[in-house]
This record gives C-alpha cells, structure tokens and sequence, in this order.
C-alpha cells in the first residue's frame, strides 16, 4: 500500500461534474449545459486573438496592467484593486488559500457553485451549506450560521444553478452583519445579464470586508480562454497577488480579454436577446406546466414533477440533440438547468419538451 497520503479534506472532494459537451461530429446538437453564450466570442477578441498568436514565445505580462487598466476604465474602478485570475475558479481558490484553512468555516449557499465547496476543502477548510429561501439566497439563516470560525462567506447573485438574485439592501444588510474577521465575497459572474447592476462594486468600495469576482466566461464568449477577475480592497488585493503564480494569464487571454471590453455593442446585443429569449422560454414552459423561478442570469431552472420526471426529459432532449444540465449534485434532482441559447435553439428546447410532456401523458 502507497503510504503517501494526501491532506485532510482532499479526498472529501467529489470531482466537478462540467456540463456534457457534445462529439465534434454531432453538428446538429446543441450544448445548453454550462451557460456559454451562444453567439460565441466577440470578432474584436477573435481578432486580438490572431493578432497575438505570432507572440507567443515571449512569457506574457505578469501584473496584467493593460487589462487591469481596461477593466477599471470600462467598469469606473481602480485598476489598483484588481486582480486577474485563470478563470475566477482560481480567484475564489487565492481567496480559499488565502484566508481558510484547519479548523476555519467557509459559508455558502445551499444550491451554490460547486467550485465554493472544492476550494474550501482544498485549502483544509470546512465549508458550511447555508439553507436557502426557496432557492434565493437566505440573508438571515447566513447571519445565523455565521460563528468566529467563519472566514469567507460566498454569494453568487445572481445564482447558480438557480438563477435568482437578491437585492442590493439584503446584500449590504448582509455585509453589515458578519463577524468582523470575515469576508463576504459577492460572485458576480452573471452580473453582465443585469440591467444597470454593478455585481456589488459600490460595495466593495465602501467597506474592506466585501469583495467581488467576475468573469470573461459567460457574457464575454471566452470561457476557452480562461479568464477572471476580482475587486477588493488593496490590503486584499496584495494579499492574493502573493499567491497568483507570475504568468498565470497567457498573452492570448490577456489581449481577448482586452478587446472584449471595447465591444460595447457586442454585450449590449447579447444581454438583450438573453433578456427576450429567457422571458419567452420560461413563459412558454410554464404554459406547459412546467415552472421556473425568475431568472436574472442567462438560464432558466425548470422544475419537475420528481426527479424521476426529470431525469427522463434530459434523456429525451439528449436522444434530441439537445444537452442540458442535470442539477442532483446540487441538490435539486427534480430540475434541469436550461442555458438560453440563441432563438432557434430555444424554440427546439420548447418543442421537445412538449413532446416529452405528451409522451409520458
Ligand atoms: C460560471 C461561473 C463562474 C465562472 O467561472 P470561470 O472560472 O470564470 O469560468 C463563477 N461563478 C459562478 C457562480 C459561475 O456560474
């Protein structure tokens, strides 16, 4: 027997279950199972992405200034109080490094990401599942759960797998009533979806107990390249850069990343058609009986009769073409979790569903 033992924690962790992808050769499927955007990246990144490819044998940038600079610029930030990380998988892995370990609790939300749970165990925390409110995020029973162990206390809003959020006064109540060595850390990977929302920004500016993540994986089209963001105070900031390997971004990423943020337009498209499209599907489910919670993100999470139920409509769609997400690893095994493609896309996942439904009558 091998003697060489990993950590305590390590073997707690279940692997991360990524949303099915379909075969290369499968043209007419469809991949609505881990809230890609469905228009791809933007032709500026596209672009940027060429231009950069003969550049490759130089190590890239390693503070990230120039994207750090366009981040703040876009968002009216300081690039001071940013930080870049692979994905901000990895940013909410420096915060679990950083600031949790044996004996230290990390909050999260019931049916939260599945990375808070991951992270938390890998840095030899404990993480604590905090009960929701009928799948919205439960300020109180968070403020209850809170104890001087607790280090981090992630929020991401709006949700995943749910796809609800809570307002900005439920937050800052929130902010107000943590332990004082705390950090709440506001996920706002979805933050993009909603109209005049700063994912928590105004927040983290007024107190160093609050900090935000954010993402190029969902509205900016480059989940591929691996690219993310957080925003905290500077004692924060300088405390994570200590852990951030030196070239942790490529120049690739970093210069797709760039030019991303210059295509307003392109966003702005992307958020507007996610908007008409989720509102058209989940009204058209529900007249099929099958209801969903207001979503402010860009997927829906139907809810079935069980899981039974369930189950068997991601097979039919899958037998479709059409690949959703099964969310029982998160605890809601009577769901499946939509993406909001484009409207052909929709209109298929409407009319297949329906034939499911008259299948089983
Ligand atoms: C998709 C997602 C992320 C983004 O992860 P990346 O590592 O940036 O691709 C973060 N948080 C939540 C809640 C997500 O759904």
């Amino acid at each position: 027997m091998l003697k060489i033992e990993p950590k305590k924690g390590i073997l707690d962790i279940a692997l991360y279950q990524a949303g099915s992808s379909p075969r290369p050769a499968d043209q007419n499927v469809i991949k609505l199972s881990s809230n890609e955007n469905p228009y791809g990246p933007s032709k500026k990144s596209i672009d940027a992405i060429k231009r950069h490819a003969a550049g490759v044998h130089l190590y890239p940038s390693t503070n990230h200034l120039e994207l750090r600079q366009s981040i703040a610029a876009r968002f009216g930030l300081s690039d001071e109080n940013i930080i870049c990380g692979v994905g901000s998988d990895e940013i909410i892995s420096f915060l679990c490094q950083a600031f949790a370990g044996p004996g230290d609790e990390v909050i999260h939300t019931e049916h939260g990401f599945a990375m808070y749970r991951i992270s938390a165990l890998a840095a030899g925390a404990q993480p604590v599942a905090v009960q929701e409110n009928n799948r919205h995020t439960d300020v109180d029973a968070i403020l209850g759960a809170c104890s001087n162990k607790t280090k981090l206390i992630f929020i991401a809003n709006p949700n995943n797998p749910t796809g609800t959020m809570i307002d900005a006064a439920e937050i800052q109540r929130l902010a107000d009533g943590i332990p004082e060595n705390c950090l709440l850390v506001l996920d706002g990977a979805y933050a993009e979806y909603v109209s005049n929302f700063d994912g928590g920004a105004s927040l983290v500016q007024d107190r160093e107990n609050v900090f935000m993540t954010r993402t190029f994986s969902k509205m900016y089209g480059l989940g591929g390249l691996r690219i993310g963001w957080g925003y905290g105070s500077k004692h924060i900031i300088d405390i994570l850069n200590r852990i951030r390997g030196p070239f942790n971004l490529s120049t690739i990423a970093l210069a797709a990343a760039n030019s991303a943020l210059s295509d307003l337009n392109y966003v702005k498209k992307c958020r507007n058609e996610n908007a008409r499209l989720r509102d058209w599907l989940s009204n058209a489910l529900s007249n099929l009986g099958l209801e969903s919670d207001k979503s402010d993100a860009n997927f829906i999470l139907a809810r079935f009769k069980g899981a039974e139920e369930a189950a068997a409509c991601y097979k039919f769609l899958y037998a479709d073409g059409l690949i959703v997400r099964q969310v029982a690893n998160y605890n809601l095994p009577n769901c499946l979790r939509i993406t909001i493609g484009d409207e052909a896309a929709c209109k298929r996942v409407h009319s297949s569903v329906r034939s499911f439904l008259e299948s089983i009558k």
